[in-house]
């Protein structure tokens, strides 16, 4: 069987792995994100190292922090876009690394990455409409729709709808850069910190940072709900370590639809609706590898209509 590369492309740290699968790893290195040279050289050396010790590689998959371009009939298909991640703001990250491997490279959002991985091997197995959602330094989503990983004008970008916030029960004025109050800024990891003066993971499990938390992600996960009619959400990422959120999203998710939806999805099984990624925190790294498998598959569909 051929082996595939994977990149989980984060903003803090680059996991790179080699293997077939989520039983099949058979190397993997991780490294803070540097500048985008000195990191898609690591990458590629990590990758040149391990054909030269056995099989060769058939392709590589890149699940890349963003804004990115998923397009391939665009010019920049590849480039991490807009960023304000110094250094990074258009950078041909899958152009350099097909051209130093010579491999097909397949290229998507770290979340849509997540989110195949999940539906190959994962929570969303079986499943054609879903969303994959992470909660860490910020809030990304991403999934399919109808069996196909959502793209369109670019991507998805679900951490920054805007949604109620009551000034008077939480004076905090979110940190997002451009939005202050969105989704990600009242709710993703810094957000914890600057509301209640300590990092999450410090603050004890009975903490009313938690159901205030809960209020906002239900909120984002109610319209999520309502405009994509997802058969699953998925939620990853370090935020939601936190484990005792679960059943409070549930519960407010449930309070905030109102019984408006009648489904057992909903009213009876939510504990199977809304759930932890069923690859725990490999969801990234295995959904590259997932990309990378099916931009070989492109590239000898492709071939086979040529010839
Ligand atoms: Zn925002």
């Amino acid at each position: 069987m051929a082996l595939f590369g994977g990149i989980e492309a984060g903003g803090t740290k680059f996991v790179c792995a080699v293997g077939t699968g989520p039983d099949d790893i058979r190397a993997e290195i991780r490294f803070p994100t540097g500048p985008p040279q000195e990191s898609i050289q690591q990458a590629v050396a990590f990758f040149q190292e391990q054909q030269a010790q056995g099989e060769p590689l058939a392709a590589v998959g890149i699940a890349s922090f963003g804004p990115v371009d998923p397009n391939p009939d665009s010019p920049t298909f590849g480039y991490v876009t807009t960023t304000p991640k110094p250094g990074w703001a258009f950078t041909d990250f899958a152009g350099a690394v097909s051209r130093a491997l010579d491999l097909p490279v397949g290229f998507d959002t770290d979340v849509n990455g997540a989110a195949l991985g999940e539906h190959r091997w994962g929570a969303a197995q079986g499943l054609d409409t879903f969303i994959y959602l992470t909660i860490g330094t910020g809030l990304g989503g991403g999934g399919m729709v109808n069996g196909r990983l959502i793209h369109g004008l670019m991507h998805p970008e679900m951490g920054h709808i805007r949604i109620p916030h009551d000034w008077g029960k939480d004076p905090y004025p979110g940190f997002c850069i451009y939005h202050g109050d969105c989704l990600e800024g009242l709710s993703a990891g810094p957000a914890l910190e600057g509301r209640w003066g300590q990092r999450g993971e410090t603050l004890p499990p009975d903490h009313p940072a938690w159901p205030l938390e809960a209020h906002y992600l239900a909120l984002g996960l109610v319209n999520f709900i309502c405009t994509l009619s997802p058969q699953r959400i998925i939620m990853g990422g370090g935020v939601m370590e936190q484990r005792q959120l679960f059943p409070l999203i549930r519960a407010r998710v449930q309070a905030l639809l109102n019984n408006y939806l009648q489904l057992p999805a909903i009213l009876e099984r939510i504990d199977e609706y809304i759930v932890p990624p069923g690859l725990g925190s490999r969801a990234g790294v295995l959904g590259a590898i997932a990309l990378a498998q099916d931009a070989l598959a492109r590239q000898q569909g492709a071939q086979g209509e040529g010839g």
